[in-house]
């Protein structure tokens, strides 16, 4: 089949790392007969270089006429970069909020799987990392608190500001649906992390998520309060396979999921609307204290590619020979410098994409 990729490299590592994801996705396609077509798009500080602006609507409109986005990542260095001498609508990172608003894309899923070849970085306690873990961040990207109406002013004489968390049944029912969609290509078991013993709204997230529980037998629903998942997370994280949860929960929690991984460079995402389309990228930023010197570690992006295989176009046995690859090369001793041990030999950014696409 034909597939239609937007491709927005945008700055730092940005280029070096996309294009070892399409390298990765044109091995696919030769050896299971796809089509890959990639259109370049600007966005970030590459595109207010060329435009003035960080996200243009031709980006927009060329990205939704695509199947998906895959993207690398935005931004300059925040104390060095003219483009942060400008105001902060017309900065890099506006470019990427605007994106994802204007795709509708309310899922944000982030993997966090330790690779027992690299267990070392993993900074739990040995006996917790040995026995591994791999999950699935499901957070709601376009609701609750960051998104409800907030001010500061003056009640009674004292200052008080007011943030309101606001969720309604059909916010919730679509993301429960997309959780449960994605546990029956897993390990099928959904936990729902919410905080219904204070909060109507988790009360509200839990009554509309057992419902959608209903329709997916075969899934085991569980529900946790989300102190009590910080602490799972460190205690063991592998007794998770879905975790969904709303905004903010979702914010700090699947930051402390891709810290116990222990590297950054590793970490693939992806964010989806309501139809099979999604942004994939990987986790982490430019990185401009390394770009241009062909030392990334593409693999977070690699990952993020097969991701938008399962996700996006349904293709698993391809989206699986991609992440045997990755496991494949690791396994052979092959490290990039972020994730090699002291001492260890490393190879570059664009070696290690050939490796991986040989591997497909
Ligand atoms: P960063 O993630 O870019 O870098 C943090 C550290 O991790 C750096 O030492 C970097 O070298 C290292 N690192 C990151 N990715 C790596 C990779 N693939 N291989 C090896 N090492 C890697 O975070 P930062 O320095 O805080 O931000 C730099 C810029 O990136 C800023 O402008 C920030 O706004 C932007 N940013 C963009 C995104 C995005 O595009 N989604 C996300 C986060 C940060």
């Amino acid at each position: 089949m034909n597939y239609r990729i937007a491709s927005i490299k945008g700055d730092g590592i940005g280029p070096e790392i996309v294009t070892q994801a399409q390298k990765v996705l044109n091995a696919v396609g030769a050896v299971y007969g796809h089509k890959f077509e990639f259109t370049e798009l600007l966005m970030g500080g590459c595109s207010i270089d060329v435009n003035g602006v960080p996200l243009t609507e031709e980006t927009i409109v060329k990205a939704r006429e695509c199947d998906a986005v895959l993207m690398g990542s935005i931004g300059g260095d925040t104390r060095t970069s003219p483009w942060y001498k400008l105001e902060p609508s017309k900065r890099p990172e506006a470019g990427l909020l605007g994106i994802r608003k204007a795709l509708k894309l309310f899922a944000n899923l982030r993997p966090a799987y330790l690779y027992p070849e690299l267990k070392e970085a993993c900074p739990l306690k040995e006996e917790v990392a040995d026995r591994g873990f791999d999950m699935m961040m499901i957070r709601e990207l376009t609701g609750g608190l960051y998104f409800g109406n907030r001010y500061t002013k003056e009640i009674d004489g004292v200052i008080t500001a007011v943030d309101t968390l606001t969720y309604n049944e059909n916010e919730i029912r679509r993301i429960a649906v997309k959780a449960f969609d994605i546990a029956m290509k897993r390990r099928k078991k959904v936990t729902l992390i919410d905080k219904a013993n204070v909060l109507d709204s988790s009360r509200l997230w839990r009554r509309v998520t057992e419902e959608v529980a209903e329709d997916y037998p075969e899934v085991e629903y569980l529900v946790m309060l989300v102190d009590n998942c910080a602490m799972q997370l460190v205690r063991d994280p592998a007794q998770f396979d879905v975790v969904l949860t709303e905004n903010m929960f979702g914010d700090i929690l699947s930051d402390e999921a891709s810290m116990i991984t222990g590297s950054i460079g590793m970490l693939p995402s992806a964010s989806l609307n309501e139809t099979k389309f999604g942004l994939y990228e990987p986790s982490g930023g430019s990185a401009p204290d390394i770009a241009g010197k062909d030392i990334a570690n593409p693999i977070a992006t690699i990952l993020s590619a097969a991701m938008m295989l399962r996700y996006s176009f349904d293709l698993d046995r391809e989206a699986d020979a991609v992440e045997n690859a990755v496991k494949q090369v690791l396994k052979e001793g092959y490290r990039t410098g972020d994730i090699a041990k002291n001492g260890e030999p490393t190879v570059g950014c664009s070696m290690m994409g050939d490796l991986i696409a040989e591997r497909v």
